[in-house]
């Protein structure tokens, strides 16, 4: 089945990921809704109609699902039981399976594990009572991670000894967790990618990730990894996809660490990290993830030009703001801001895109215009 330019489209999440697939599905002549409780979300304000309610909300799930002809999500932490109800009146994608594995991580890396994806050493932490045997297990020091809702570093702390773990453990309310051992890391890079009805895959190219505090800061594309790792990353992405019998845009994060590839993390939609497509691929992984949900042929992931993604933080917003004039008189940046009214220390506001033939060049110039703003 095709939904055709004309028909609706909606999305579960409002962030700035939601506000992307909705500029994309508009640009392409579809209508769409999205189901966010904040009022001012930033994909709210870009769409036809803001459905103002819970993503559990049994009438606006119904109104969503009668009135579009398929549905997304812009983040994982969506209830597996709102895709299973909507599911009943339209196409939806993501699927809930595939989001319910990896919106926990104790289920996520259960699950690479057991389908034979090298991940960190980890140990699963349901109790305090597990920490003992866990720290045995991976060894320190290590990061104990909430298994729920943890992001951008945050439910996540380092820990060196056992009185450490439990501290940390109680500090986040005796909730499942994942142990991990902690990975000398050479890089982080990463792979966006699509995947179609059919199992048709198409990937974008490997970022190199730079991440600060947790939090992503900067991806270089291409990465500075070899042509064997890149494919390794790229096969393995794939290879997730098609056990996860995916259909949509998703991602995988992945450590390198003495010259081999670990997963650390799926993300069931686009990314951040997939930011530099917006600019420097022929299509972007929100046009894509239109694509999928719709069941068009999937775009050509061709990278038109080296570019560097920079995140703009709240932390910018100083006193007299971020001062955009050196970004916005440089003609090979390009800047994207989400809508977002309140900055906060650690908030993403936007980001921008330095493309340049000379990567090592874009590289110097991303760095002096994040120190201009
Ligand atoms: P996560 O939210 O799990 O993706 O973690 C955020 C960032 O923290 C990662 O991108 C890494 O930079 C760092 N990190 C997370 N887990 C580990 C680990 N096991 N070893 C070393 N660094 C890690």
């Amino acid at each position: 089945m095709i939904v055709a330019p004309g028909g609706w489209l909606g999305l579960l999440g409002g962030g700035q990921l939601g506000r992307m697939f909705t500029i994309a599905a508009r640009t392409m002549g579809y209508k769409v809704m999205v189901l966010d409780p904040d009022v001012s979300s930033p994909a709210g304000q870009m769409a036809d109609v803001h459905l103002k309610a819970d993503y559990t909300d049994a009438a606006a799930l119904q109104q969503l699902g009668s009135a579009c002809a398929a549905v997304t999500t812009e983040f994982e932490n969506v209830p597996a039981a709102s895709l299973i109800a909507l599911a009943q009146h339209c196409r939806v994608s993501p699927g809930a399976d595939a989001v319910a594995i990896v919106q926990d991580r104790s289920h996520e890396k259960s699950w690479l594990a057991q389908s034979g994806f090298a991940t960190a050493p980890f140990a699963l932490v349901y109790s305090e009572g597990d920490l003992d045997a866990a720290l045995a297990d991976v060894g320190a020091p290590a990061l104990l991670k909430v298994a729920r809702f943890g992001y951008d570093g945050k439910g996540q702390a380092r820990v060196n000894t056992r009185e450490e773990a439990r501290a940390a453990f109680r500090e986040f309310g005796d909730q499942p967790c994942v142990l991990e051992g902690f990975v000398q890391l050479e890089r982080e890079v990463s792979v966006v990618l699509a995947r179609d009805d059919a199992g048709q895959c198409a990937l974008f190219p490997v970022a190199e990730n730079r991440h600060e505090n947790g939090i992503l800061d900067v991806s270089i594309v291409p990465a500075r990894v070899s042509d064997s790792l890149a494919e390794q990353a790229r096969d393995m992405a794939r290879a997730i996809a098609d056990k996860l019998g995916y259909v949509g845009v998703m991602a995988v994060e992945f450590f390198v660490a003495d010259g081999r590839l670990m997963v650390n993390e799926i993300a069931p939609r686009p990314h951040n990290s997939g930011h530099y497509t917006l600019d420097a691929c022929v299509t972007d992984q929100f046009e894509q993830q239109v694509r999928a949900l719709c069941g068009l042929p999937l775009g050509d992931t061709r990278l038109l030009s080296p570019v560097v993604m920079v995140n703009i933080l709240g932390d910018r917003w100083h006193d007299d703001g971020p001062h955009w004039d050196a970004l916005l008189a440089n003609p090979a940046i390009k800047l994207h801001l989400y809508g977002k009214e309140a900055a906060r220390p650690g908030r993403k506001m936007g980001h921008f895109n330095v493309l340049d033939a000379d990567l090592p060049r874009a590289l110097v110039l991303a760095a002096r215009m994040r120190d201009a703003l």
